[in-house]
């Protein structure tokens, strides 16, 4: 189909710590591909470490991995599934996964789509013909078939919408890695996002304790509003716990508190951790107490449903809404990328503000 708008404004990486706002034509819809105005985008940690540590190998690069925004188009010819079976249309407020399957192959077509081995990267791609609007950080993105897509409840702020295909996706992943968690002692390294998300979902799946540590002092009083139990430094003593949720909390860090993880506790890595020497690991005491240490791979695309679904029915226990800053306008960008990571866990932008 005929795109609904003519052009698109983009925040468009080309190398370096430079961000610069372009506008390019809106693309012609291929059958089943969603062309997705964006309301919100938010700016994760990802897109932070990709500019500070100029980690992509093909540039220009249209950035972003998080956002909500409104369906525009769909392009005819296909249908386009969101990840409930829910057949996408315009009008509807969505959000949407950073991974996107190939669409065709057996596992994109099992709803396996965190298996395709020609997997693709929202906010991550080299901007080319076939992918132009393929980052969040940009008033309209065109989401491929393969893309994970949910749609949000009303009621849900899109301030607290938008982090859901990143943080909070990677957190569903992440407790549904650590298995059920009723009864159990949880510990959560990392107060940032990803970190007071797996908290939050902890708690609500019926953690006996939860127990984060983090070094920064604002985040630790973050997480206890956030609901934790105890907010620990990270050379405090930690109790005796049964999981351990890694959400970048630093190779030191994870290596000690692993000596606190009862016989029979598990371990998930979640967080990213570029730049972080390895940890040291007692492979005698994990062979001899049954300690599972558990990587979280791609997350699949149930856990963007999952994610969506926790936040739509537990967001006003929390103040997720505090934790996001005031939209700034696309131009924005870079100061937001400077800014993020600190004690405001998401530096929102508007772009078309
Ligand atoms: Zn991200
Ligand atoms: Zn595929």
């Amino acid at each position: 189909m005929t795109a609904p708008v003519a052009t698109a404004r983009i925040a468009l990486w080309e190398g370096g710590t430079g961000v610069g706002v372009s506008s390019v034509p809106v693309p012609r819809l291929k059958p089943g591909e969603v062309l997705v105005e964006v309301r919100l985008a938010t700016v994760c940690g990802c897109v932070r470490d990709a500019v500070r540590e100029r980690r992509l190998g093909s540039l220009p690069s249209v950035l972003g991995h998080e956002g909500v925004g409104t369906v525009v188009g769909v392009g005819r010819g296909a249908e386009a599934l969101g990840t409930d079976g829910v057949s996408l249309a315009p009008g509807m407020r969505v959000v949407w996964g950073r991974d996107v399957g190939c669409g065709t192959c057996g596992a994109c077509t099992a709803g396996q789509g965190a298996a395709c081995p020609d997997s693709r990267e929202l906010g991550h791609q080299p901007m080319t013909d076939a992918w132009v609007l393929s980052g969040s950080l940009a008033s309209h993105l065109v989401l491929p078939r393969g893309a994970g897509v949910a749609v949000v409840p009303a009621g849900v702020p899109d301030a607290v919408a938008s982090p859901s295909g990143c943080a909070l996706t990677v957190a569903a992943a992440a407790i549904d890695r650590a298995g059920p968690l009723a009864g159990r002692r949880v510990v959560v390294l990392g107060a940032g996002l990803i970190g007071l998300a797996a908290l939050a979902m902890a708690i609500e799946a019926g953690a006996a304790s939860t127990t984060v540590v983090e070094p920064r002092g604002k985040r630790r009083r973050r997480a206890l509003r956030f609901g934790a139990d105890a907010a620990l430094d990270c050379d405090a003593r930690v109790p005796a716990c049964d999981v351990i949720i890694d959400a970048a909390g630093g190779a030191d860090t994870f290596a000690r508190v692993l000596d606190s993880l009862a016989a029979g506790g598990t371990a998930v890595v979640a967080g990213t951790r570029s730049q972080v020497p390895d940890a040291t690991v007692d492979l005698e005491r994990l062979s001899r107490d049954g300690i599972s240490l558990l990587g979280l791979g791609r997350p699949h695309g149930r856990h963007l449903a999952q994610a969506v679904a926790f936040i739509a029915s537990t967001h006003a226990l929390r103040p997720w809404a505090d934790i996001v800053s005031a939209p700034r306008g696309l131009d924005g960008v870079v100061e937001a990328i400077a800014h993020s990571g600190g004690t405001i866990a998401r530096v929102a932008i508007a772009p078309r503000g």
